[in-house]
């Protein structure tokens, strides 16, 4: 399973480039808009670590963090915090209520992606570099394809579908949530595109017969289904 990073942010611009980056980094992400909403799915889901936006409306997100901190289920989750602010008494409160690290906005989420990895490494979560189906491994180290034991050459765009499909085997993706996971929802890139890097993957995957595992939808989209 991929490391899964949970986003607590109201604003919903950078919940979704913090979600782009993230999902692009190899992350799993799942959002929330508030610290309530937050606690509710902290519940029902441990996330790895979870990135706090310091100015929530209602709780605020050093309430959040706290909350976090007291209970014993969520005690040790690694904590980001994301501030406006700069000052210097903020921060050092933010680290007083168990905050592990943060970033002040705007951040560039190159080096917010650094800093999450070092996090996680102090916190010793474990990093995922490998995923495997069907006799087909993406190492996510070092970006490389290899299927039944042999490198194969893939393109950077196929290479971010099929890993994205198979991180959700048997889910079924419209063609619009892959342009958007893919390629993000600021580019405009016609819907076909999809189609044309879907033919492609499937022509990689053809000389080990596993271009079935490809599945088109029809008139939904497409998904990854695993042959055992
Ligand atoms: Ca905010």
């Amino acid at each position: 399973m991929a490391t899964h990073i949970l986003i607590v942010e109201d604003e919903p611009e950078i919940r979704e480039l913090l979600n782009f980056s993230l999902t692009r980094a190899g992350f799993r992400v799942t959002e929330a808009e508030s610290g309530e909403s937050a606690l509710q799915q902290l519940f029902n889901q441990l996330p790895d670590l979870v990135i706090v936006d310091w100015m929530l409306p209602g709780m605020s997100g050093v309430d959040l963090a706290k909350r976090i901190r007291k209970d014993e289920v969520t005690s040790a989750l690694p904590l980001m915090m994301l501030t406006a602010r700069n000052d210097e008494a903020d921060v050092l409160k933010s680290f007083d209520t168990g905050i592990d690290d943060y970033m002040s906005k705007p951040f560039s989420p190159k080096e917010l992606i650094a800093r999450i990895k070092a996090l996680m490494r102090r916190s010793g979560v474990p990093e995922d570099e490998l995923i495997e189906a069907s006799g087909i491994q993406i190492d996510l180290s070092s970006h490389r394809l290899i299927i039944q034991g042999q490198n194969v050459n893939i393109g950077p765009t196929e290479y971010r579908l099929l890993e994205l499909l198979m991180r959700h085997p048997d889910r079924v993706f419209e063609r619009d949530q892959l342009l958007d996971r893919i390629w993000g929802r600021s580019t405009y890139i016609e819907i076909r595109t999809v189609d044309v890097h879907i033919l492609r993957l499937r022509k990689v995957l053809k000389p080990f017969g596993l271009d079935g595992t490809i599945q088109t939808v029809r008139s939904v989209g497409y998904r990854f289904t695993p042959i055992s």
